[in-house]
C-alpha cells in the first residue's frame, strides 16, 4: 500500500475527549472515528488489525471443532418472548418496531436464535456435540460507553454456542472452548486469566472470565501470581482428549482467580501474601455452561440413545474483538505509539522513503517494496513528500513492527536503515540484505 493513495487520517493533536491511552492512540492513528455516542466507524488502518485478530479467533475456534455461521443483528421479539428475556433484559436492549408494527430488536446476544435453529433442525443424539458460532455486530444500550471501543454501544462479539446431550458431554464442549481462549489471546500477544465470574443476565452454573492485567481496566480482580507465567496449550492439543482438556482446565483453575462479583477474602487471604495479586483488568472473553436454561422453555430436545427426548445442555462462548484491539493497545504501547505484536500488526512493514522525489532514494524504495510485497508480505510505503521526522512520528504512532527506512546518504553506499519498533534497535545493511531478511 503507497499511503500517498492510502486513507489514514492521523491527528497531530492529543484528542480531548479521550481519557485512557488507547483510545487516544486509536483516533491519532486514524484508526476509529466516533458517529454517535458509542458507535464507531472503523477506518482503514483499524480495519485491517480488526481483521487480523478476528483470523485468529475463527483459527482457533475452527481447531477447537466449532463451525461458522452468520445470523442476523435484527431479531424478531418473539424468540425473546418465549425464552423469557424480552421483559427481563432491561434497557440495554435496543428495541425497534418494523412498519408493521412488529417489535423487533437489535441483538444484544444470541442464545434464543441459535436455539430456535438448532431445534428446528437437529433431532438426534448423533448429531451431538455442536458448537455454532458467528462474529457479528452487537448492540447494547450501555449506560455509560467509554473509552473508544473498548466499551461501545455498537461492538463486535465472537460468540459461540455448544449442544449437547449431558452435563458431562457439555464440561467437554466447555473445556474445549477453555483451551481455545488461552490459545487465542496468547496468540494475540496478550496474557489473559480465567477468572470464576457472576453468570449476568446470561443465567448459569459454570462461568469465566478472561482477563487482561491493565491499569485502566474497568474490574477490580484478584488471583495468584503465578497465572502469569503458565504454559499455553499447544497447537498439537487433542481437543476430543476428554481427559487432555480436563487437565488443561483444571491446572488453570487450580489457583486462586476472581473478578470481584465472585471474590471471596477468605480464600484469598489463604495465597500466600508474596504470591497475590490484586489489581485492574479488562474482560476480553467471558464463556459460561448454563445446562437447559433456553433448551426447555424453547423446547430444544434431541432423541437420547435411550429413546427418549432430552432437554439440550448448552453453553455460551464470547470474546469481544472490538474490545481486544484497544486491551492489545493498553498492554503494548510506549510514549511515541503503539506497538503492535507481529500477529495482528495492520502491515508487517513499512518503508520509508526520506527524500521522496530523489532518483535513487524512489528508485531503492521501489525495488524494496515490490520484492517484499511480492514475497506475502503486508507492505506500506510511505512515499509522500512529507519531512522525514513527520514520517518517522507517523511510523512509529501506527506501531508497525519493521521500519525500513532510505535516506539519500546511505542509498548512495547500497544501504538502508532497518528499525526495530520494539526495541528502537537500527541496523544498517545492503539492501539486498534488507530484503533477503524478511523474505526468507
Ligand atoms: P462487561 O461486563 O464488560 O459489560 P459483559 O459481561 O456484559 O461485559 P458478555 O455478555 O460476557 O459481556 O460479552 C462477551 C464479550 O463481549 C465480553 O467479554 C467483551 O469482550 C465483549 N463486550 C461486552 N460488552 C461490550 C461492550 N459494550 N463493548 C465492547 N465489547 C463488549
Ligand atoms: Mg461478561
Amino acid at each position: 500500500m503507497r499511503l500517498s493513495r492510502y486513507f489514514m487520517p492521523i491527528l497531530k493533536e492529543n484528542p480531548k475527549e479521550a481519557e485512557i491511552v488507547s483510545h487516544r492512540l486509536m483516533l491519532r492513528a486514524g484508526m476509529i472515528r466516533q458517529q454517535s455516542q458509542g458507535i464507531y466507524s472503523w477506518l482503514p488502518l483499524g480495519k485491517r488489525v480488526l481483521d487480523k485478530v478476528n483470523a485468529i479467533i475463527r483459527d482457533e475456534q475452527n481447531r477447537a471443532g466449532a463451525i461458522e455461521l452468520s445470523m442476523p443483528t435484527l431479531q424478531s421479539a418473539e424468540l425473546w418472548q418465549e425464552s423469557g428475556r424480552y421483559d427481563a433484559y432491561g434497557k440495554e436492549m435496543l428495541r425497534i418496531k418494523d412498519r408493521q408494527d412488529r417489535p423487533m430488536l437489535y441483538g444484544p446476544t444470541n442464545e434464543e436464535m441459535v436455539t430456535d435453529i438448532f431445534r428446528s433442525s437437529v433431532k438426534s443424539y448423533k448429531d451431538l456435540p455442536l458448537n455454532l458460532y458467528h462474529i457479528q455486530l452487537k448492540f447494547r444500550d450501555e449506560i455509560r460507553p467509554r473509552f473508544g471501543t473498548m466499551r461501545s454501544r455498537e461492538f463486535m462479539m465472537k460468540d459461540a454456542y455448544s449442544f449437547d446431550l449431558t452435563r458431562e458431554a457439555a464440561e467437554h464442549s466447555y473445556n474445549k472452548m477453555f483451551a481455545a481462549y488461552l490459545r487465542t489471546f496468547d496468540r494475540l500477544g496478550l496474557r489473559a486469566i480465567p477468572m470464576r465470574a457472576d453468570t449476568g443476565p446470561i443465567g448459569g452454573k459454570l462461568s469465566h472470565e478472561f482477563i487482561i492485567l491493565a491499569d485502566t481496566g474497568e474490574s477490580e480482580v484478584f488471583c495468584h501470581k503465578d497465572f502469569v507465567d503458565f504454559d499455553i496449550p499447544g497447537e498439537h492439543t487433542d481437543f476430543d482428549s476428554v481427559e487432555g482438556l480436563q487437565a488443561i482446565f483444571d491446572k488453570w483453575t487450580s489457583l486462586y482467580a476472581a473478578t470481584s462479583e465472585m471474590h471471596d477474602e477468605a480464600a484469598f487471604n489463604a495465597v500466600p501474601e508474596g504470591d497475590r495479586l490484586s489489581a485492574r483488568g479488562i474482560e476480553v472473553g467471558h464463556i459460561f455452561y448454563f445446562g437447559t436454561k433456553y433448551s426447555e422453555p424453547m423446547g430444544a430436545k434431541v432423541q437420547g440413545p435411550d429413546g427418549k427426548e432430552h432437554f439440550v445442555h448448552m453453553g455460551s462462548y464470547g470474546i469481544g474483538p472490538t474490545r481486544l484491539v484497544p486491551a492489545i493497545i493498553e498492554a503494548s504501547h510506549d510514549n511515541s505509539g503503539i506497538i503492535w505484536p507481529a500477529s495482528v500488526a495492520p502491515f508487517d512493514i513499512v518503508v520509508i522513503n526520506m527524500k521522496a522525489g530523489d532518483q535513487a532514494c524512489d528508485d531503492t524504495c521501489e525495488l524494496i517494496y515490490a520484492a517484499l510485497s511480492k514475497a506475502g508480505k503486508d507492505v506500506l510505503y510511505d512515499d509522500t513528500d512529507d519531512r522525514a521526522g513527520t514520517k518517522f512520528a507517523t511510523a512509529d504512532l501506527i506501531g508497525v513492527p519493521v521500519q525500513i527506512i532510505a535516506g539519500p546518504r546511505a542509498v548512495a553506499n547500497g544501504e538502508v536503515e532497518v528499525k526495530d519498533r520494539k526495541t528502537g534497535a537500527r541496523e544498517t545493511m545492503t539492501i539486498e540484505a534488507a530484503i533477503n531478511r524478511f523474505v526468507a
